[in-house]
């Protein structure tokens, strides 16, 4: 048995063996994909053949592409280069599109969404109809808390109705569930290496054919004159990689993940009746589970499971070594309390049987004690 249980996939994933061997193998060339030599050529190979296999993963074309350091840089980007400086985004977006929206415009509209945590159509369609400037819709493919999974498409449409632009961060979803971009009809795409089991801080804004973009970055012409900057050919061989391996893997993987998160949250009902799961009421991701019981504070249960060797994260954003309460589970209409006793638990390629039982066998420790007694309690 491991000597840890990592449960918190969502944070990170661990670095699959194909994604390992992918960057490995290119650490020790020395060419900039720049340069006309042999040298150069043979790093542009690697970054196109790295583009492709994300390319299938997403059903676009290479071109439409663009290579970032992270999504948090496309998520910013995307939004800046748009040049629409009327932002609608979902409540339960990362910070990475809020807060960027923020900055860019006036007054950032905030998209309510219901308690499972999927956006409110009417009330986009309305705020849309509000108003004619320009805009730009931005809606996240599948909640990083939560694992709500949002009606992309729906969303997609109502932009383009009312003559807006369709921004998905799809950090989350890819590699999940199916991705593709041209069903989905959306006009930008962020997706992350780390969140599908590639190396962290490389990252893709995927852009529609024709649409037309501020560069992310200035100063070369790199990535189509796009994104300037010297290619991190590396970590780009080991994203293309893990896209592949993601891709192949994604239907037997999350069944697997899915029977083990059901077990999971099968198991933490009967241990505490009270819980109060997140999102069931919607499609969620396969691979997470957030949950509360109320009386049992979420900082109390994260230390205490990773003093018995389980790593999952607060249901909450936590920055600066403080957890703050969830802007997500606000949205949902969780009110304070419960919110403040929210953990995730999110799984993935490596998780076992024997990582849940773990798990259980810790987390039933605490919900039975006595602050775990006053807590399930019948509800008042
Ligand atoms: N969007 C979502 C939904 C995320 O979960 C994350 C990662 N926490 C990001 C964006 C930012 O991605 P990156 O870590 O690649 O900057």
């Amino acid at each position: 048995m491991r000597q840890a249980a990592y449960l918190d996939y969502n944070a990170t994933v661990p670095l699959r063996p194909q994604a390992r061997a992918a960057l490995i193998a290119s650490l020790d060339s020395v060419g900039n994909a720049s340069s006309i030599h042999r040298f150069g050529r043979l790093a542009r190979r690697t970054i196109e053949d790295a583009r492709e296999q994300l390319a299938a993963l997403l059903n676009v074309m290479p071109r439409q592409i663009v290579f970032t350091a992270g999504a948090t840089e496309a998520n910013n980007g995307a939004l800046r280069a748009s040049g629409r400086r009327r932002i609608l985004a979902g409540a339960t977006e990362h910070p990475s599109v809020l807060a960027a929206a923020q900055v860019l415009a006036p007054a950032i509209e905030t998209v309510p969404v219901d308690e499972a945590g999927i956006v409110d159509r009417a009330h986009l369609t309305a705020m849309l109809a509000a108003n004619d400037e320009p805009a730009l819709v931005s809606i996240m493919a599948a909640n990083n808390e939560t694992g709500t999974i949002q009606p992309v498409a729906d969303a997609a449409a109502i932009a383009h109705r009312a003559g807006a632009l369709l921004h998905c961060d799809a950090v989350q979803a890819a590699g999940r569930i199916p991705l593709d971009f041209q069903a989905l009809n959306a006009d930008l795409m962020s997706v992350s290496s780390h969140k599908l089991g590639g190396p962290t801080g490389i990252g893709a804004l995927v852009v529609r054919d024709g649409l037309a973009l501020e560069p992310l970055l200035r100063g070369g012409g790199q990535e189509l004159g796009r994104r300037a900057g010297t290619e991190n050919v590396a970590a780009i061989a080991g994203f293309g990689a893990a896209a592949a391996a993601a891709d192949a893997e994604r239907a037997s993987e999350q069944r697997r993940v899915g029977d083990l998160r059901n077990r999971l949250e099968h198991e933490i009902r009967s241990i505490a009746p009270a819980v109060r799961i997140f999102g069931t009421n919607a499609e969620r991701l396969a691979n997470t589970s957030c949950f509360a019981l109320p009386g049992l504070a979420s900082d109390v249960q994260v230390i205490a499971l990773d003093l018995a060797g389980i790593a999952v994260s607060a249901g909450a954003a936590c920055s600066s070594g403080k957890i703050a309460r969830s802007h997500v589970l606000g949205a949902m209409g969780v009110e304070p309390d419960v919110a403040n006793a929210a953990i995730r638990v999110s799984l993935g390629w490596q998780s076992t049987d024997a990582d849940v039982d773990r798990f259980l066998d810790a987390w039933r420790a605490l919900a039975t004690r006595d602050v775990g007694k006053t807590a399930v309690a019948p509800a008042a």
